[in-house]
């Protein structure tokens, strides 16, 4: 009999999973990606600094190692003349991944996405998204992936196509298939969300749920509701940006007190609070999903308090906050001295 998929049997009886994505808005943020095309070209000018990614977010408690390949796909690389590259980025990403993953006893998943080529009523543009999914599924097939991850669609159809992909080239591999929710709560091509995932489950996704798009806040009720009518695990790994019911995606957010769209530049100025994010952690927990994570706006700090919540507790928790040892704010008692007394004094605030 052949041995169970580490994957599968990891979400077994109740199993859950902590997923850290996010890849392309912590690149840009530390200067080496460019926001606009949002095309992972540091894979191959600066290999080190993705490995060191992968490092920095198992530590923070990532269980999985996704595979950064995320529009590392044709037809975002035509966009900057680099298709090229598309077979040496798509290698080294996995071959990294795998590596990291094996080093800390992690599972690897490799990655497919939205191509930003699907025409919901043009059959040519469904050829042409299979051939780019085609073509990234056999490299994470040869990498030896645990899984593959089909995320970010906009197009039900789009997530179908990504599915049946996985399952045609794939060689057996599970799939995991999230979707992005827009601003209402039914896609592009006129399938709900629930639908969605309720199809997407039944046509033989492992786990199907939601991801980027929306923040914590305006995840969870959709969540609820998905959780409902599918049976199988659901997956939620939201944008870790303020949306609200007024401003439901982080396409839409504006710029506290102003009128002007805040993404992608201005959207530093509607990040969740760490309060937030153990919160909606907390939610997924009592909801009962199993596979949960950030995208967008993901940090290792906001990865380590998904991780903690869920029960887990990372090589980073080593260094969660301790604010009752910091020499102004912590508590009173343990800094009796004048410096102590001094700053207080002079910085404001109630103190007691
Ligand atoms: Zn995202």
């Amino acid at each position: 009999m052949a041995e169970e998929n580490a994957f599968l049997k990891r979400l077994k009886n109740g199993g859950n999973l902590v997923v850290a994505e996010g890849y392309i808005f912590e690149f840009e943020r530390k200067g080496y990606l460019q926001a606009g095309t949002f095309v992972p070209e540091v894979i191959i000018e600066h290999p080190e600094l993705v490995r060191h990614m992968y490092e920095e977010f198992v530590h923070a408690g990532s269980e999985v190692v996704l595979a950064f390949t995320y529009y590392a796909h044709r037809e975002k690389l035509r966009l900057i003349g680099r298709e090229n590259d598309l077979d040496a980025m798509n290698r080294s990403a996995l071959q990294m991944a795998r590596e990291v993953a094996d080093k800390h006893g992690c599972l690897m998943a490799g990655n497919i996405s939205n191509t930003t080529a699907y025409v919901t009523d043009d059959p040519e543009s469904h050829k042409k998204v299979e051939e780019i999914f085609k073509e990234q599924i056999e490299i994470a097939v040869e990498y030896n992936a645990d899984y593959i991850v089909g995320e970010t669609f906009g197009h039900f159809g789009e997530a179908m196509l990504a599915l049946e992909s996985i399952k045609k080239y794939g060689k057996g591999l599970p799939a995991v298939v999230t979707i992005s929710a827009p601003a209402t709560e039914t896609l592009i091509d006129g399938v709900t969300l629930v639908d969605a995932c309720k199809r997407l489950e039944d046509a033989g996704a492992a786990v199907v749920g939601l991801n980027c798009g929306r923040g914590p806040e305006t995840m969870i009720p959709a969540i609820r509701e998905i959780k409902k009518v599918c049976k199988g695990p659901v997956a939620a790994l939201p944008v870790t940006y303020r949306t609200t019911p007024e401003e439901p995606t982080f396409f839409s957010l504006t710029v506290p007190g102003t009128k002007n769209r805040a993404f992608p530049l201005e959207l530093c100025t509607c990040l969740c609070s760490r309060k937030q994010i153990a919160d909606f952690a907390a939610q997924c927990r009592d909801l009962g999903v199993e596979y949960v994570g950030l995208c967008c706006g993901n940090s290792a700090n906001m990865t380590r308090i998904v991780a903690e919540t869920y029960g887990r507790s990372p090589p980073a928790s080593r260094y969660a906050p301790a604010m009752e040892k910091h020499f102004i704010f912590g508590e009173k008692a343990k800094f009796k001295d004048a410096y102590t007394k001094d700053m207080r004094a002079h910085i404001g605030g109630d103190f007691d």
